[in-house]
């Protein structure tokens, strides 16, 4: 059963092959065997999936249904659950259960889905390979040695180990796509504003974005399209009716505008990396796209400008955790002061502190206009990189991480190192365009993503590009060793 991609799971609780509830149980097991390797899974929820089960059961057998009717997904830790820890990776919020859930998981909950539990991410979404979370780190199953990828590196990990044939993931500057290239699985980070925000740990609220982690582009549109949609709960949620990205899957390729960014392909890419996205454009062309080479010229410039506009908004948004209201508070207080400095200090791991401060500083008095207006300047014209790209092209390829999945502890220490793994993908969060990584090969064993960038709100496009791709391909089939 856990080798069935979400669409087959759905066709089979319908044609009553199995329930929901076995299935559920057949993936707890298969959680409780299998994780202990990867550290996928922060919190389980044994109870409430079995409740959720149950209650889709009832609803298959009257016919009823959705196609997420009795599936079960996993949920990043940043998105709040009613009752149920919410810990956004972190010793802050270790002891906090949410008193709501957020509009992602009740939408999700609403179509039917099961909640299985809480996966593991870096703290806060910082992090590109899961090893700042207070829960420990996370093993890539294509290689216990190595890093997933971050911050979604759980969601991504689980659903390569078929732990769950979907997961929930968010995106602020690649924490879908990346790790989702570097388990071979598909991610999908929507258009900002696509899927609402609401009760989702907010790190970068300008960037961050939730989406579908799922093993392939037929199931990641099957789940966004239950996750999409206006929310007035959410200021920056835009009114604007979600596209039926399933029906848009049978379109032909025919004469479909690609660019390759010439700055995608240059210095720093990984030669084994590039030959197997070279080798996805070939795929591309046979399914009948014209390929151009186009240039984002700002492209070197949206690392700098994201590491001031990130850590400016983290700073202000975890401003809250202050050890009075929610989240961790240090043993006996002396004061007020002592009380914010030492559950803080306390609270937050050593990646949360330095964007703080980073954060800081960029926003003060007689630095602002130096390096965060400066910041939001540039941001601007990579925006407009992206505008100029898509009056010639229909979609944007290149790779999604420059590298395979490196060796746990390999960059922890060098910061700069690490925030280049988001090279290619930080410039799609800074001009909020949707944008998504398919499996397309393997370097010694290890998955290399393609990524596809999209014009504003051409989720649909972008889905069915990956889609009439792996109609072609079966990497995103392959299944890492011990994991079948
Ligand atoms: N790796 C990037 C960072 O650390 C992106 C994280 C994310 O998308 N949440 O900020």
């Amino acid at each position: 059963m856990h080798n069935k991609t979400l669409a087959e799971l759905a066709a089979g609780l319908r044609a009553g092959e199995f329930s929901s509830e076995e299935l559920t149980r057949h993936l707890l097991a298969r959680i409780g065997r299998l994780d202990p390797r990867l550290n996928s899974v922060i919190t389980l929820t044994e109870e409430r999936a079995l409740a959720q089960a149950r209650a889709a059961d009832a609803r298959l057998a009257t016919g009823e249904v959705g196609p997420l009717t009795g599936i079960p997904f996993l949920h990043k830790d940043i998105f709040c659950t009613d009752g149920v820890r919410t810990s956004c990776g972190s010793r802050m919020l270790d002891n906090f259960e949410a008193p709501y859930d957020a509009t992602v998981t009740e939408k999700l909950a609403a179509a039917g889905a099961v909640m299985l539990g809480k996966t593991n991410m870096d703290e806060f979404a910082m992090g590109s390979s899961n090893e700042t979370s207070f829960y420990g780190p996370v093993k890539n199953p294509w290689d216990l040695e190595r890093v997933p990828g971050g911050s979604s590196g759980g969601s991504a990990a689980a659903v390569a180990a078929r732990l769950a044939p979907a997961a929930t993931g968010t995106d602020t500057g690649g924490s879908i796509r990346q790790p989702a290239a570097l388990c071979g699985i598909t991610g999908i980070k929507p258009t900002y504003g696509r899927v609402s925000r609401w009760g989702m740990i907010a790190f970068a609220s300008s960037l961050d974005q939730g989406g579908p982690m799922t093993r392939t582009a037929e199931d990641a549109a099957l789940m966004l399209a239950a996750m999409a949609g206006f929310d007035e709960r959410d200021s920056t949620s835009i009114d604007r009716p979600v596209d039926d990205y399933a029906a848009a899957l049978g379109r032909p390729l025919q004469g479909l505008r690609i660019g390759l960014p010439k700055e995608y392909f240059g210095e720093g890419l990984d030669a084994a990396v590039g030959a197997a996205i070279e080798a996805a454009i070939d795929e591309y062309r046979k399914l009948g796209a014209e390929v151009q080479d186009i240039s984002l010229p700002n492209t070197a410039l949206a690392v700098p400008a994201y590491y001031v506009v990130a850590p400016a908004e983290c700073s202000s948004n975890l401003s809250r955790f202050d050890g009075v209201r929610f989240g961790h508070r240090c043993e006996n207080p002396r004061d007020l002061e002592d009380l914010y400095v030492r559950s803080r200090g306390e609270g937050f791991g050593a990646e949360v502190k330095r964007r703080i401060m980073v954060g800081t500083y960029a926003l003060s008095a007689g630095y602002y206009d130096a390096y965060y207006l400066k910041a939001q300047q540039v941001r601007q014209l990579i925006r407009k990189d992206f505008i100029d790209a898509f009056e010639q092209v229909d979609l944007i390829l290149g790779p999604t991480s420059p590298t395979p999945a490196f060796r746990l502890g390999e960059k922890a220490d060098d910061p700069v190192t690490m925030y280049l793994s988001d090279i290619y993908t930080i410039a799609v969060n800074l001009a909020g365009l949707p944008g998504l990584s398919i499996p397309a090969g393997f370097v010694d064993g290890l998955p290399v993503g393609l990524q596809l960038i999209g014009s504003y709100f051409d989720e649909a496009r972008l889905l069915n590009a990956a889609h009439q791709y792996q109609q072609v391909t079966d990497w995103h089939g392959r299944v890492p060793e011990g994991f079948e």
